[in-house]
C-alpha cells in the first residue's frame, strides 16, 4: 500500500511523524507556551553537553525539567519568597521528593500530630519500610518541638493552617523552638497572599497546587519551594523517582496564580460572612473558622492572618444521619466533592474521606466529630450561597 504524498514532495508518512510548522512571528506571544514534549532537540554532541552542564540555558528531557514546569516554580517560589521551587505531579509528590530527597534512613523527623490524613499515613510509611524515626508532636505546644529537638532531627513537619478544624499554628513559635532543625510547612490552606511560613522562620514550604494555587478543581500537581541547594536536591530526586509534573498542568496553574490574590480575598471575605451565620443558625452546632472570635486560634489568627483566613470553615450539624441529609438536599449545588479549593464551594466529609484512616479515638482526640462537614468556600455570592445553606439546613 502507498500513502498519498501529503505536502509537496514530503511522503505523509515523514510529515505525520514530523511535523514541521513553526508560527513565523518576530514577536512572543502574550501568554506562555505550553511545551508539551517529551523531549528537546540537539544538533550536535557539543550542544547537549553544554546544556546538560548548564553553561547554556534548555532542556533536555521533560522528566528533568521543563520550561513550563520552572515557570510555574518559579512563580511560587517569588510568591513564598523562596530562592527556588520544583513542581510535582502532585502534592503528595512534592512531599515524597521532598522526605526522600533529604532524609535517610535512621534520620529524624519531628512532625505534627495534626495532618492531612495522607501526609500522616506518608510518614508512617517512611518509618515502617525505611526506617525512618517520626516523633508525632502536638502542633499547639511549640514546646513540643523544644524538647523534641532536643534529640536532634532532620527535619519537622507542620501544617500553617490544619484541617478541618482551621486550626493556625504559631509557625514562628515552633520555627524558634526547633532551633537549627530546618521546617517544612505545608501551606495549601493559606496560600502565601495570607501567610508566608519563610517569613516566619520556616525553611522549606510545599504545596498541593491541585488546591487554591491552581483554584479551578481541574490539575492535580505540587509544588515545592525553598533554598536552592535543598530544591536542587529534592529536583533530583523527583527526577530519578519519576515524580514530574505535567506541562499542560503547570500551565494551567500559572494561570491560575494570575488570579490568587483576588480569589483569596474573596473566599476570606465570604467565608468569614458565611461562618458567622452559621453560628447563629439553629441547626448548626458549632462553626469553625479562625475569624471567629471563640475559635481557639482566633487570637494567632489576627497575628499571622492579618489579610484573611482563607476559604475553608467546618460547622458541626450533630449526626452523620445530618450531614447525609444536608448533602443529599445540596446535591447538584453546593456539591460533596472529596477535594477542596474549587471555583465553586464544596462540600466534604472528614470522618468519611480525609480522616477515615484514622482510628476512633484519634479522631475524637482530634475534635474529628460525626457530624462535622467542612466547607470550601468558592466564588459564588455569598447571599446566593446562605439561601441555599439555609434552605438545605432547615428541618
Ligand atoms: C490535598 C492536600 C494535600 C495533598 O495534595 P495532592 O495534590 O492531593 O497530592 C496535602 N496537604 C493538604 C493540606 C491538602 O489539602
Amino acid at each position: 500500500m502507498t500513502a498519498q504524498p501529503a505536502d509537496g514532495d514530503a511522503h505523509l508518512s515523514v510529515t505525520c511523524a514530523r511535523g514541521g510548522w513553526t508560527a513565523p512571528s518576530i514577536v512572543p506571544p502574550s501568554a506562555p507556551p505550553i511545551y508539551m514534549t517529551t523531549a528537546f532537540d540537539f544538533e550536535s554532541l557539543e550542544q547537549i553537553e553544554e546544556v546538560a552542564t548548564g553553561r547554556a540555558p534548555g532542556y533536555i528531557y521533560t522528566r528533568d525539567g521543563n520550561p513550563n514546569h520552572d515557570a510555574f516554580a518559579s512563580d511560587v517560589a517569588a510568591l513564598e519568597g523562596a530562592e527556588a521551587g520544583v513542581a510535582t505531579a502532585s502534592g503528595m509528590g512534592a512531599l515524597a521528593a521532598a522526605l526522600l530527597g533529604l532524609l535517610e534512613s535512621g534520620d529524624r523527623v519531628i512532625s505534627a500530630k495534626v495532618l492531612y490524613g495522607r501526609t500522616g499515613q506518608l510518614l508512617k510509611q517512611l518509618q515502617k519500610s525505611f526506617g525512618i524515626h517520626v516523633e508525632f508532636v502536638d502542633a499547639n505546644q511549640p514546646d513540643e518541638f523544644a524538647t523534641a529537638a532536643q534529640g536532634g532531627a532532620k527535619l519537622a513537619i507542620i501544617e500553617g493552617v490544619t484541617n478541618p478544624l482551621l486550626e493556625v499554628i504559631d509557625v514562628p513559635a515552633v520555627a524558634q523552638a526547633l532551633g537549627s532543625i530546618p521546617l517544612l510547612v505545608d501551606n495549601t490552606f493559606a496560600t502565601p497572599c495570607l501567610m508566608r511560613p519563610i517569613e516566619h522562620g520556616a525553611e522549606l514550604v510545599w504545596h498541593s497546587a491541585s488546591k487554591y494555587l491552581n483554584g479551578h478543581g481541574d490539575v492535580m500537581l505540587g509544588v515545592l519551594v525553598g533554598r536552592k541547594e535543598r530544591i536542587r536536591k529534592v529536583r533530583a530526586t523527583m527526577a530519578l523517582f519519576g515524580f514530574n509534573a505535567n506541562p499542560f498542568e503547570c500551565w494551567l496553574a500559572s494561570r491560575g496564580l494570575r488570579t490568587l490574590p483576588l480569589r483569596m480575598e474573596r473566599v476570606s471575605d465570604t467565608a468569614t460572612e458565611l461562618a458567622g451565620r452559621f453560628q447563629q443558625h439553629r441547626s448548626v452546632k458549632r462553626a469553625f473558622y479562625p475569624a471567629l472570635a471563640d475559635h481557639p486560634s482566633h487570637h494567632l489568627a489576627e497575628r499571622l492572618l492579618p489579610h484573611g483566613c482563607g476559604g475553608m470553615l467546618a460547622i458541626d450539624i450533630g449526626s452523620r444521619h445530618a450531614v447525609d441529609r444536608l448533602f443529599r438536599r445540596l446535591a447538584g449545588r453546593i456539591p460533596f466533592s472529596p477535594t477542596l479549593a474549587d471555583a465553586r464551594t464544596t462540600l466534604s466529609y472528614p470522618v468519611g474521606t480525609s480522616h477515615k484512616f484514622m482510628t476512633g479515638l484519634e479522631r475524637a482526640a482530634a475534635g474529628i466529630t460525626d457530624g462535622l462537614v467542612r466547607v470550601s468556600v468558592g466564588l459564588e455570592d455569598v447571599e446566593s450561597l446562605w439561601r441555599e445553606f439555609d434552605d438545605a439546613l432547615k428541618a
